[in-house]
């Protein structure tokens, strides 16, 4: 394992050990670049099998989630954590409070919030020892579920997609084929049936994606069908890795735009692929941006209506994207990797003119307001 060699790879700031065997705590906290703002990014509990694997994974997120605030043009950085173990087995209140210390000694260089493995439970105890993490429950004063921003973001690039293709940005008619009917699937359909799409939509629940076909006078077919389905946007709501070798051979459509993480199971070829097809792909993490816009809001006292002004922004974004994917010639996710580069390089230099103590006092004020109460 080459700690510092893994580290300088991608770039990182700085790479945060906490260990206390008596509650059991062994996490990472990788911060990648702050030069926009406070490093934002959850915090993941699982089963690492080894360190290694550990570290390389928390590398890995923290630096995608720079270049998502980035291209989302919020005022954060990079970051996120990984907490080893096994989130059904290992939890503890002295756990999370622990962690909770090692993420207030980091005064606001990182702010955490829930990820896979973590829940809102486990960021209450977090939150009992530091103010720097987000994404709480409405009932504690937070955002609560970002589903609905994300998905009115996915909505809005989608539309974007389909003015690049068919000239129009009305989805009337069009049919969309939804893979997943869990949160961000749900609140898509509505959108999409207000605007007059025809939906085709799937779960590996099947009775969770009849009820939204039914509610959306949608049709549900088969999981395993759903790739095939004649549409005219694949919307993948799922899981990570869907566009590979097997599953891109069976598309029958013009764009993939949809809320997954993580989509191309291997960037470079899989993006390949779909040019080779004329299907146009919309990048996973600039189109489910919403998300983190949801969050970022709650750091300056959240309003639900000003988080889904902020994700109807992505219709430019993705809009953006596209005009320098066709114009450069390059894949749409590396039009999004430069676009995001440029507007850190950009604003980078703003930052040598010190303001003094006060810095961040905006930023975080919301946090610090409600650490009082
Ligand atoms: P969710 O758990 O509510 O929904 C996911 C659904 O996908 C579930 O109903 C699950 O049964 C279904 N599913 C899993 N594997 C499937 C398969 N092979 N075929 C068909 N259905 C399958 O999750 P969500 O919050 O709606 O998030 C969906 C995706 O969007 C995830 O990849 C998530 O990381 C990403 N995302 C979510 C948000 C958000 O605000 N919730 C923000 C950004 C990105």
């Amino acid at each position: 394992m080459n700690v510092f060699g893994d580290i300088e790879q991608r770039g990182h700031e700085q790479v945060v050990f906490c260990s206390r065997s008596d509650v059991g705590l062994r996490a990472i906290i990788a911060i990648h670049n702050t030069s926009l703002g406070p490093a934002l990014g959850g915090t993941r509990m699982w089963t690492y099998s080894s360190d290694g694997e550990a570290l390389r994974d928390v590398l890995r997120l923290s630096r995608g989630m720079t270049y998502k605030a980035a291209i989302a043009g919020l005022n954060l950085g990079g970051g996120k954590a990984v907490i080893i173990g096994n989130p059904h087995k290992d939890k503890s209140e002295p756990l999370f409070r622990t962690y909770g210390r090692f993420v207030e000694g980091l005064a606001g260089r990182y702010i955490t919030a829930e990820d896979v493995g973590t829940t809102v439970r486990d960021m209450e105890w977090v939150r009992m020892e530091t103010k720097y993490v987000t994404g709480i429950s409405k009932a504690l004063g937070g955002s609560g579920d970002p589903s609905p921003v994300t998905a009115f973001g996915v909505f809005m690039g989608m539309k974007a997609c389909a003015r690049a293709v068919y000239g129009s940005d009305s989805l009337k008619g069009k049919t969309v084929a939804v893979q997943g009917a869990g949160n961000v699937a749900s609140h898509l359909c509505d959108h999409l049936k207000n605007d007059g799409a025809k939906i085709v939509i799937t779960d590996i629940y099947e009775e969770k994606a009849k009820a939204v076909a039914r509610r959306v006078r949608g049709t549900f077919v088969k999981p395993d069908k759903i790739f095939s389905v004649a549409a005219d946007i694949f919307a993948p709501c799922a899981l990570g890795g869907i566009l590979n070798d097997e599953t891109i051979p069976k598309l029958r459509c013009a764009i993939v735009a949809g809320g997954a993480n993580n989509q191309l199971l291997d960037e470079k070829k899989h993006s390949k692929m779909l040019i080779d097809r004329n299907i146009l792909y919309a990048p996973d993490y600039a189109i489910n941006a919403g998300g983190l816009i949801n969050v970022a809001n709650e750091l300056e006292g959240y309003r639900q209506e000003r988080a889904l002004k902020q994700a109807e922004g992505i219709y430019d974004i993705i809009a953006t994207i596209l005009e320098m994917s066709t114009r450069e010639e390059i894949p749409t996710y590396l039009a999004a990797n430069k676009l995001a580069e440029e507007r850190i390089q950009r604003i980078s230099p703003i930052k040598h003119i010190y303001t003094g103590p006060s810095e961040f006092a905006g930023r975080l004020g919301e946090l610090h307001r409600r650490a009082r109460v």
